[in-house]
């Protein structure tokens, strides 16, 4: 049966560490000379929302003109920075297993649909070696576009051009963490699969009526099925 998993990447599969969040801080010390006072929640967040939502916290005439060089600089500062993502980060319980054994899968295709700019995606997979399993190059990401919510029409469409694949909307998952990969899935109306890895927790998750609640991926028989049927 033909299957698009679509993974969203912090708190899925990965946790990157401390790392994820200093690079914004170094970016924005280097791009505005101070960096900001205090974190912003980045937890289903594009990045370029989170650089906008540090921004306020500055006192700037125009603040959208320094996004796109920030990002710019989020990519150089993570880029320098990959060995602290091996070093302090991990990779989820079951997500190596699962992405292994959904590649054998025939008809079953898995990308990210992920708030990260894609050079910083897969700086965060290829960390942990994740990127072997995944068909990167039909992902969607925050690169892509700022609204989440916008993020799984342009991979269905990448995935059409790039594979000549189309699926139709129950065939697709999206599997993420926050409340956030819910709205991008109903927004296109595919299915999804939230794990309650973090905060919120799992009665937040459940209050939202996902299609599927996990505590995590660790149980990988069961959550293969699910999402193969
Ligand atoms: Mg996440």
């Amino acid at each position: 049966m033909p299957r698009l998993i679509l993974w969203d990447i912090d708190g899925t599969l990965v946790r990157a560490g401390e790392i994820g969040a200093l690079i914004f801080d170094r970016a924005i010390e280097k791009m505005l000379g101070s960096a900001p006072g205090r974190r912003v929640l980045m937890s289903g967040k594009t990045d370029p929302q989170i650089v906008s939502e540090y921004l306020t916290q500055f006192d700037l005439v125009d603040a959208a003109v320094h996004v796109p060089a920030i990002l710019e600089q989020i990519e150089i500062e993570l880029a320098t920075q990959a060995h602290e993502i091996s070093a302090q980060g991990y990779v989820l319980p079951g997500v190596s297993e699962l992405l292994a054994r959904l590649a054998q899968e025939k008809g079953a295709l898995q990308t990210v649909v992920t708030g990260n700019i894609a050079p910083n995606a897969l700086v965060k997979v290829a960390a942990f070696g994740l990127d072997r399993w995944l068909n990167l190059d039909v992902g969607a990401y925050g690169s892509d576009h700022a609204e989440r919510t916008e993020l799984v029409p342009i991979a269905m469409a990448k995935v059409l051009a790039g594979r000549g694949l189309s699926f139709e909307t129950d065939e697709v998952w999206v599997v993420g963490d926050a409340p956030n990969d819910l709205a991008c899935a109903r927004a296109a109306g595919v299915r999804c699969l939230l794990v309650a890895t973090g905060r919120p927790s799992f009665e937040e998750l459940g209050a939202l009526r996902p299609d599927a609640l996990r505590h995590d991926l660790h149980e990988v028989d069961e959550i293969l099925e699910l999402l193969l049927s």
